[in-house]
């Protein structure tokens, strides 16, 4: 089932609704405008900001409407199994994140979980996923506008093996170097977030111990592809090594920074 095409008429028929009430809400403003001149300019102040709340709330539709499709493809795209990983994004002072343990083809607008940056719950009444630590973790460490937790086969099997990945192939760069492995500590705890900070400084992924990956990036769809990227190079690294006789070639961390400056628009022709 394609995530976003039964749920996207609800979400369209929504924010209609909520576009003719905004205009319902402002003829009632020009109303006691007329009524009370003395206290125009309040009604002024009301105005915007009903208009910022509206701006707002839509905000939050739309980034909570793309978490739930990028949750769904996760699992479409075997990345999770279940309800195995978690996907958050920040929109302004607030984070919305998957909850704990509801299937991610159950999840309808309504569902919206929103927690501030010290972990209250500010929006909904479905728990926030017990990961809500390490995410919460990221977005104090780093400029991010979006984080992806999966428990992806490849790369957890990697994870079990090396403190960090072979510099098997040159987009390593897109994670700012050799992508390292936290230490295991317990999922949903501190220390795992805490070991997770360190495993991430000056990278923009890394593998969990015995339990997955985590990425960020400014939008979902590049923290989402950066999980399949890091769960692709997992494989190859793991499919390479697995040649009876043979050990792969690995780049050296200068080759792999001369894609990084590359990549960062230096070095084009012209
Ligand atoms: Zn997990």
């Amino acid at each position: 089932m394609d995530p976003r095409d039964p749920g996207s008429a609800t979400w369209q028929d929504r924010r209609m609704t909520e576009t003719g009430d905004g205009h319902e809400r402002h003829g009632d403003e020009h109303e006691r405008q007329d009524t009370h001149e003395d206290t125009g300019r309040d009604t002024d102040r009301d105005v915007r900001e009903a208009g910022h709340r509206a701006a707002r709330e839509q905000a939050i539709e739309r980034a909570w409407r793309d978490l739930v499709a990028t949750a769904r493809r996760s699992a479409a795209d075997g990345l999770v199994v279940g309800t195995s990983g978690n996907v958050s994004v920040r929109v302004g002072d607030l984070v919305l994140v998957t909850p704990s343990g509801v299937p991610y083809d159950r999840l309808t607008p309504e569902d919206t979980v929103a927690v501030d940056l010290d972990g209250r719950q500010v929006i909904g009444r479905l728990k926030p996923t017990s990961e809500l630590p390490m995410h919460l973790e990221v977005y104090r460490n780093a400029d991010a506008g979006a984080v992806v937790h999966t428990h992806a086969v490849h790369a957890t099997a990697v994870s079990t093996l090396v403190p960090e990945l072979p510099l098997i192939h040159y987009m390593a760069a897109d994670f700012g170097g050799p992508v390292r492995v936290a230490p295991y500590a317990m999922y949903g705890t501190d220390a795992l977030a805490e070991n997770m900070v360190r495993a991430l400084r000056g990278r923009t992924g890394c593998l969990l111990q015995n339990h997955g990956t985590v990425t960020h990036a400014a939008t979902l769809d590049k923290a989402y592809d950066r999980t399949a990227q890091l769960e692709w190079m997992c494989r190859l690294w793991l499919t390479a090594s697995s040649v009876p006789g043979h050990a792969p070639t690995l780049l050296s961390r200068q080759q792999v920074r001369d894609v990084e400056q590359r990549l960062k628009g230096y070095g084009q022709p012209g």
